[in-house]
């Protein structure tokens, strides 16, 4: 279904030449709206405590049943680390830090999916599930995994977690510039 109203102000949308390539735009002077796709971020985490991997099994669909380590979708006006750090915190109660990004992963589709994967430090908590999302939870160690149901995709991350060797992509606290609102991070 094609987008016929602008979604900042409501004026009708027009095909117009943005940058080179036709888009839809808002047709009201004074707003710039331009719908660019349709896109999604996902935030996952790998909370590592004494070698075990902090998992939830899904209790709702897409993967209802799989374990997949805790995450969610950023949401408009918050910072991918707060969001990850929120979404560990709602599945499985735990307390996290982020240490870095590790990982990556691009999946153009309808929606264009974005997947981004944080190594973080377990700070507290013991795992209890949110009984909604996620209906189990639990630290578990490599020989456990051999016998549960994970996800493909969850299994990829876990090995990344395990043979990485740096942290990753590191939060720049303070940075060179002073970027509000931004949130940086850099090898
Ligand atoms: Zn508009």
């Amino acid at each position: 279904m094609e987008m016929k109203y602008c979604m900042t102000c409501g004026a009708p949308l027009e095909t117009r030449d943005v940058d080179g390539t036709m888009r839809l735009a808002c047709s009201a002077e004074g707003c710039s709206f331009v719908h660019w796709g349709n896109y999604s971020i996902g935030v996952g985490a790998l909370v590592l405590r004494e070698g075990k991997v902090l998992l939830v099994r899904r209790a709702q669909e897409p993967g209802k049943g799989y374990w997949t380590n805790p995450g969610g979708y950023i949401e408009q006006l918050e910072l991918i680390h707060d969001s990850i750090r929120r979404e560990v915190k709602e599945e499985t109660g735990v307390d996290a830090e982020v240490r870095g990004i590790v990982a990556v992963r691009d999946l153009p589709r309808n929606i264009h999916n974005v997947y981004i994967a944080f190594a973080m430090d377990y700070v507290g908590g013991e795992p209890v599930p949110d009984g909604i999302e996620v209906d189990a939870a639990g630290f578990f160690g490599m020989a456990e995994l051999e016998s549960m149901n994970v996800a493909g995709f969850t299994r990829w991350l876990i090995d990344v977690a395990r043979k990485s060797e740096g942290d990753g992509l590191i939060e720049d606290k303070e940075p060179l510039v002073k970027l509000d609102g931004h949130g940086l991070f850099r090898i």
